[in-house]
């Protein structure tokens, strides 16, 4: 076991005592760019973490083992990035906005690692950045609440990681429940916890394995295209703030003045939030059809209108669509490679990976990865050792 290994590594290297922390990656039902629109999210965390071994120690330093890198890496906690290796870049990060609030981590000696795929839009860079937040909160007395952690992962994530991501991944990797789902408001962030339950039904996450360098850059871009709406409409209407404010009927009138993509991008936003709104009302009436058809056509607005989609993610929830039980399928997270995440009848499982993976196989020539998650708990202590 993964968490075993963390431990073992622990003891071989730096020996003594030392806490135990974790922090899970997260799937995320619908809502896909929104968080960092002022929308609506529905993510959870999941049973696939990061655990970190850590140990204060005297002095300035701190030194990291990763041991799925298998590599050391060591920083003053005053000093600057350069020739960090780019994993590393996450634990410097968190120390840096710690430090900018005034929370100044003494040195300490850790190791980590997990079982998240990275790269898969289950945010392991989020549960990186949480796990060491928790840990260095706790180990240094500073206090912070969840959310506050969570915003110190985001700044991390923006100011050292360079993607300028929302608030979702880091505060489902703080906050998740058991067995539930967080509906999040990214606006005022008031949040609600809902049961999910699927009755006779799972979701499947479906790993093309295929990260197309692009991601982090388009990633950024939308956010401008996004953040260019809003000033050109804002132009006209100076209530509003953001896409949050807007409804697609609203966005329509700026269409020429917006230009093809930028008005595509707010087109998206703006629906998205609709059907995030729409997925809470059809959870609550057990409604799953109503709840894959929304899957289905936020997937379309990704690959049409965002336009984050790629021809792996394409082609597996195409075929998904093939298979009789599937409800609904879409690309999740920010894009251009990752997972898909399938609502499906639990009996139409076998038959959705034998056709999906003989699809990709035929079309790409490798095979996706399959992945069963359970809905877990966000981060905390796992131990004392
Ligand atoms: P994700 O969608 O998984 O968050 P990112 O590209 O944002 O993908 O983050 C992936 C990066 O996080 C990796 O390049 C690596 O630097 C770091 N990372 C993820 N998992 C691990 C791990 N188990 N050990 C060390 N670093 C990791
Ligand atoms: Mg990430």
């Amino acid at each position: 076991m993964k968490k075993n290994q963390i431990i073992q590594s622990f003891k071989e290297i730096f020996g003594g005592e030392f806490r135990l922390f974790s922090a899970p990656g997260r799937i995320n039902i619908i809502g896909e760019h929104t968080d960092y629109n002022e929308g609506f999210v529905m993510p959870a965390a999941i049973d696939k973490k990061i655990w970190l071994a850590i140990h204060p120690v005297h002095g300035r330093k701190a030194s990291i083992y990763s041991v799925d890198y298998d590599e050391t890496s060591a920083f003053d906690l005053d000093g600057d990035m350069s020739e960090l290796p780019h994993w590393a870049l996450y634990p410097y990060g968190v120390v840096k906005e710690l430090q900018k609030k005034g929370c100044n981590p003494g040195g300490f000696k850790a190791v980590f690692g997990g079982d998240i795929p990275d790269g898969a839009g289950l945010s392991s860079s989020a549960a990186i950045e949480c796990v060491f937040g928790t840990a260095l909160n706790s180990l240094f007395d500073f206090g912070l609440d969840k959310l506050t952690i969570a915003k110190v992962g985001q700044l991390a994530e923006h100011n050292y990681a360079g993607v300028r991501c929302g608030l979702m991944d880091q505060f489902a990797s703080m906050h998740g429940k058991a067995g539930h789902v967080i509906r999040l408001d990214c606006r005022s962030l008031d949040y609600e916890y809902a049961p999910l339950e699927l009755s006779g039904h799972e979701l499947i996450l479906t790993d093309t394995r295929v990260k197309h360098s692009l991601a982090s850059t388009e990633y950024n871009h939308r956010r401008a295209a996004c953040e260019e709406g809003v000033r050109i409409i804002a132009s006209n209407m100076p209530s509003i703030n953001s896409l949050r404010d807007l409804r697609p009927k609203n966005v329509l009138p700026y269409k020429d003045i917006l230009g093809e993509e930028t008005f595509l991008c707010c087109e998206f936003v703006t629906e998205e939030n609709e059907r995030v709104l729409e997925t809470v009302k059809a959870l609550e009436s057990n409604d799953l059809e109503k709840v894959g058809h929304l899957i289905n056509a936020s997937h379309r607005g990704l690959r049409d209108k965002y336009r984050v989609s790629c021809p792996e993610l394409d082609l597996l929830v195409e075929t998904a669509n093939t298979v009789d039980g599937v409800l609904g399928s879409r690309m999740m997270g920010g894009g251009f490679g990752g997972c898909t995440i399938t609502l499906l009848k639990t009996s139409s499982t076998d038959k959705y990976i034998k056709v999906t993976q003989a699809a990709f196989h035929e079309s790409f020539g490798s095979e996706p990865v399959y992945y069963k998650v359970s809905i877990s708990n966000g981060a905390g202590e796992e131990m004392t050792g």
